[in-house]
């Protein structure tokens, strides 16, 4: 546990791994009541570790929802009949408020930040954004593989820059503290990406394999499918804005490079 600020504290799950960073991130907000953002994966030694603080500070007012992603909400059904069922907001089936952009819940409003997934939220509570996957302590995001998906994403990313944000709490890795930075390397990062796309397209690369090789060649192996979904992601943006080269599929990628 590490409190971040007066009114923040983190609780990291032990679930490391290749896309979970160090642990996925709770975060409490508040006291009397506090609000948790994300009771993240099942793990009892994470649920015993948020019902103390949460005892600390005088109960709990609801539970908020970034993703759908396990790692950030598996540990809800748990959480919720442990701390005496409070509402619960999200864009999943079991939410109690269907968050859309502008949402209020507690001292948190509700950002619609789509792109790693479909009804992505981050949370601000005054100049603190709680950016669930959209943005990363360390390392760059996967972007759902569907049609739109990293052409919002972008937006969303530069409509954060655009708020006066002090500190971003993400959904796994350490606190941002200069948000600014942040995401202009992250739509830097997206650019590049694409540049490295168009440039093997431009040599006349189409298999999807290779396409991943010129493009993610930095990526380990053990990322490569996840690689493969921003590949996706980045066909269909290339596919919308008229530029991508008519023989190829966007949609092919994922089934060829799943392992
Ligand atoms: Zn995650």
């Amino acid at each position: 546990m590490q409190v971040l600020a007066d009114h923040i504290l983190r609780v990291r799950a032990a679930n490391p791994g290749p896309l979970t960073l160090s642990g996925t991130n709770s975060y409490l907000v508040g006291r009397d009541p506090a609000w948790l953002i994300d009771p993240g994966p099942s793990l009892p030694d994470h649920v015993d570790a948020l019902l103390a603080a949460i005892a600390q500070r005088g109960g709990l007012g609801g539970i908020a929802i970034t993703h759908e992603h396990s790692d950030h909400r598996e540990a809800l059904a748990v959480m919720r009949a442990r701390t005496g069922s409070p509402p619960v907001a999200g864009a999943g089936p079991g939410a109690d408020v269907q968050l859309a952009d502008g949402t209020r819940f507690g001292p948190l409003l509700a950002l619609a930040t789509p792109g790693h997934a479909d009804g992505h939220f981050a949370f601000l509570c005054e100049d603190v954004c709680f950016s669930g996957d959209a943005i990363l302590g360390e390392g760059s995001v996967f972007i759902a593989p569907q049609a739109g998906a990293l052409a919002a994403y972008l937006a969303a990313l530069r409509r954060l820059a655009s708020l006066e944000i002090a500190l971003i709490c993400p959904g796994h890795g350490e606190p941002i503290t200069e948000p600014r930075a942040k995401i202009a390397e992250y739509i830097a990062h997206r650019e590049e990406r694409e540049r490295k796309l168009v440039a093997a397209l431009g040599a006349g690369l189409r298999a999807p394999g290779a396409l991943l090789d010129a493009a993610w060649s930095d990526v380990p192996q053990q990322l490569r499918s996840a690689a493969a979904l921003s590949l996706t992601a980045h066909l269909h943006k290339l596919l919308e804005e008229g530029r991508l080269p008519a023989e190829i599929e966007p949609d092919l990628p994922l089934r060829e490079l799943r392992q």
